[in-house]
């Protein structure tokens, strides 16, 4: 296994030999990341991307803001703005989403848009920090891509315009994050279709590993994975919620009619976000901590299982100086086989 836990990797640098025995991070306050959430309370979408500029730009990184003609029927023509910074390099990229505009409320003022969705770009730029600084030494061959997208409320328009203008064949696998303020269950939509299938396979592999209660919802509701799915892209849609949350929302999903929820039973995630209930009063700094140091792993997780299943750029297939009819078999396995 070349695979190194960063959740480990983060403790050891955090803590020191002296102090080893101490909680490791992932279980620690972030009264930090609390504190940073908050800044991002803003009255219009413009003032939270300069925010999240700031924010990255204190990191270390240097963020691109990728402008797009966004806007839709009810907004009129509308510029957006997705922010996007990588980590590491190689010949194809593992993107990783979460948007952070907020949705206008019917009074005219902004969401603070905590829950939906802060606290998936508190994780991003959590998982970004951490695999900058695990990356040292540890060779990878994919280069991570965090984009965090504008507009998702309007339609996914910032992560369609990032596919337009990045284009799709360097993307090897999309991990998205929407709805993840409080809360350790992790939730994932696992109706991206067939070419999502390895991304399923890698993360409940890695939750086995962690000890994390990961819970698969066959219908999932759509966030910007659905932009990436729509292109035939491999593409997870994660969110974290409290345990009970999350069992409500599978079954108010994936129920049916006997879901045994009662008479017209809302679960509370839904009736917080797209309101003024969406506050800054809901986020856990750990449990968004522990959601970051998830994403990276689950990045490097998708990176290795990646390199396995794909022949090196420009290596000749095995079969290639036997039977040309064995070429084409072999071409069609390692299209079937996703990576
Ligand atoms: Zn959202």
């Amino acid at each position: 296994m070349s695979l190194r836990s960063l959740v480990a990797v983060a403790a050891l640098m955090a803590a020191g030999p002296a102090l080893a025995q101490e909680t490791p991070p992932e279980l620690r306050e972030r009264p930090d990341i609390a504190a940073g959430a908050a800044q991002f309370v803003k009255p219009t979408n413009a003032e939270r991307t300069e925010v999240l500029v700031g924010f990255l730009t204190r990191l270390g990184f240097t963020p691109d803001i990728q402008t797009f003609e966004g806007g839709n029927d009810r907004t009129g023509p509308m510029e957006g703005a997705n922010v996007v910074v990588t980590v590491g390099e190689g010949e194809r990229d593992i993107v990783l989403t979460a948007h952070y505009d907020a949705v206008k409320l019917r009074d005219g003022t902004l969401s603070q848009g905590i829950v939906d969705n802060v606290g998936s770009v508190m994780a991003m730029m959590e998982a970004a920090k951490t695999l900058e600084m695990g990356l040292e030494g540890q060779p990878v061959s994919h280069r991570f891509v965090f984009v965090f997208t504008d507009q998702e409320e309007l339609g996914l328009l910032g992560a369609k315009a990032f596919l337009e203008s990045h284009g799709k064949d360097r993307i090897a696998a999309v991990v998205n994050a929407d709805v993840a303020a409080y809360g350790r269950t992790v939730m994932y939509g696992e109706n991206n279709g067939e070419p999502s299938r390895f991304v399923l396979e890698t993360l409940r592999a890695l939750c086995a590993e962690r000890g994390f209660d990961c819970m698969g919802y066959p219908v999932y509701p759509p966030s910007d994975d659905r932009a990436f799915s729509a292109a035939g892209l491999p593409v997870v849609s994660l969110g974290v919620q409290d345990a009970i949350g999350a069992h409500q929302m599978w079954l108010a999903f994936n129920g049916g009619e006997d879901n045994g929820l009662r008479e017209g039973f809302v679960p509370p995630v839904f009736q917080r976000i797209h309101s003024a209930e969406d506050r800054i009063e809901r986020l856990n700094g750990q449990d968004v901590a522990r959601f970051g140091l998830f994403i990276a792993d689950l990045a490097l997780k998708l990176d290795e299982r990646l390199a396995e299943t794909a022949p090196p750029p420009g290596a000749e297939p095995a079969a290639a100086a036997d039977d040309p009819a064995d070429d084409a078999a072999d071409v069609e396995d390692e299209v079937a086989q996703p990576g």
